[in-house]
């Protein structure tokens, strides 16, 4: 067995236990009764501690360095090189946490899960604010453990962005923030809205919700036999392999986009881990390359596609044959319109496109101000009100609708949120290269319900490579440049002009 054959067996076996770790997560969010908390806890918590010892052992390091040892002639752009690059990284990563941290991390975020979950019910921020405490706490611990130049948010950002500083966040929301301001503003003058989104509150059966969205994800080519769709308190997608992908939604009888746009965003998220090359299949590179790049995968079906006229030229007339009595009245530009309505809400998830960074940004800053201690844990709900009220104009009548709406703070997740933003960028650049790969006819493709030269386009020039290329490296070889505000701002103001002056 040569050197490198013997570390991706020994790293397979880690990466089969993390999965068997997420297994039990999705379990958590899915069908988990609430008495299971304490167990389930005790349970992911000893996987994690097997996978960090794995990932660390004097045996691991061995491994790694005799591979690396008989690797040193490999072509660069191959995948064996690619694989060795990318073990490096996750060593040396992982190996600068103690095991103590990962566990009591991993202990802590399982339980602040479910207090999280009762807090927000009951709208309770002093219920949660201990465990955000501790894991603040634990957090700047892993962050001084990971290493940065003074900056600690660095050392979180790189986890879910790799190669991404702290300062570049700041230079990109500097850069969309005063364009973004006055399109809110240019729409809010308009007086009362000329955009009616009425019937999306009226009343959509469940079942019926149910078997549309269904049949959406499926005509975008989210695969069933790799793949399901449950339900959860919040949606999100998680994956145990490339073929076997799983999604969550959840449903609002009064509010339609709630269940449609969630679904449809999560399964961009399942189609680049279904996406990715089968000779990756349990292997480290078998995974998004960013959560940048897995958000402009999930934003550009929700918004770029699902979000579209052509979309819905051609669903419309389907959704309309599944619900008849609501949608009785409307024809198929009012409901384009009323899925596109621009205006300031408290709520990130059911945000606009033009207002959803303005959320992404408050986070942000709160975040950086909560690691860095200038801001404390009993100040911040104020503190994100008050970003409310500068932003959106906007009060939250209670910290449910505010401080308390994500799920991320709760499972560790700080520094997770710009990625978010990233793929909102992303997501436009990615869509006009596709777009003019594919002879500007994608809008044609999709009113003829043809989805698929989009998809193969996403296949060959993102999904397929999961972590082979870093993201900056990766959005290079695709549109030949770096990460550009400047397509999405001039996306932003194309669309929304149009719906706000006919
Ligand atoms: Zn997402």
């Amino acid at each position: 067995m040569s050197a490198l054959s013997e570390l991706q067996s020994h790293l397979a076996e880690v990466k089969a236990l993390s999965e068997a770790a997420a297994v039990l997560g999705w379990d958590q969010q899915t069908y988990m009764p609430t008495g299971g908390a304490v167990s389930r806890a005790a349970q992911i918590t000893a996987l994690t501690r097997v996978v960090h010892q794995k990932a660390t052992s004097a045996e691991m390091a061995g491994l790694l360095e005799r591979a690396e040892a008989a690797g040193a002639e490999l072509d660069t752009d191959s995948d064996d090189a690619a694989y060795l690059r990318m073990a490096r990284r996750d060593f040396d990563k992982i190996s600068k946490l103690p095991e103590s941290l990962v566990a009591e991390m991993s202990r802590v975020t399982t339980l602040a899960h479910g207090a999280w979950a009762l807090a927000r019910a009951q709208s309770d921020y002093a219920g949660f604010a201990p465990w955000l405490t501790q894991i603040l706490e634990l957090s700047r611990q892993a962050a001084d453990h990971l290493g940065h130049d003074g900056e600690r948010y660095d050392a979180l950002l790189d986890q879910y962005e790799p190669g991404m500083k702290t300062a570049e966040v700041r230079a990109m929301f500097e850069s969309i923030k005063p364009a973004l301001v006055a399109l809110v503003r240019k729409i809010s003058a308009l007086g009362p809205s000329p955009v009616d989104d009425s019937v999306l509150k009226r009343s959509f059966d469940e079942e019926g919700q149910r078997q549309f969205g269904e049949s959406v994800i499926r005509a975008i080519g989210f695969d069933w036999t790799r793949g399901r769709q449950d339900r959860a308190v919040h949606p999100f997608c998680t994956s145990f392999g490339r073929s076997d992908v799983r999604i969550t939604t959840r449903f609002d009888k009064n509010f339609l986009p709630m269940a449609l746009f969630g679904s449809i965003h999560e399964t961009g998220h399942a189609l680049y881990e279904q996406g990715i090359a089968e000779r990756y299949a349990g292997n480290i590179l078998c995974d998004g390359t960013s959560l940048g790049f897995h958000e402009s995968q999930s934003r550009l079906w929700e918004n770029l596609v699902g979000r579209s006229r052509p979309f819905w030229q051609k669903f419309y007339p389907a959704l309309q044959s599944q619900f008849p009595e609501p949608l009785k009245d409307i024809d198929g530009e009012a409901f384009y319109r009323a899925i596109n309505k621009v205006e300031p809400t408290l709520i990130r998830v059911e945000a606009d496109e033009v207002t959803y960074n303005l959320h992404i940004l408050l986070r942000f800053e709160i975040e950086q101000d909560l690691l860095s201690g200038k801001l404390s844990v009993a100040d911040a709900p104020a503190a994100w009100n008050a970003k409310m009220s500068e932003y959106f104009g906007l009060t939250p009548p209670n910290d449910a609708q505010g401080i308390l709406q994500d799920v991320h703070w709760s499972g560790g997740m700080i520094g997770y949120f710009p990625t978010y933003s990233i793929g909102n960028l992303l997501s436009v650049q990615l869509f006009e290269k596709a777009n003019s790969d594919l002879g500007g006819q994608i809008s044609e493709q999709i009113a003829a319900g043809e989805m698929r030269p989009l998809l193969d386009w996403l296949r060959t020039n993102v999904h397929q490579w999961g972590r082979k290329y870093p993201p900056t490296e990766l959005v290079r070889r695709i549109v030949g440049g770096p990460l550009d505000p400047a397509p999405y701002l001039a996306y932003l103001e194309k669309k929304f002009g149009n719906i706000y002056t006919r």
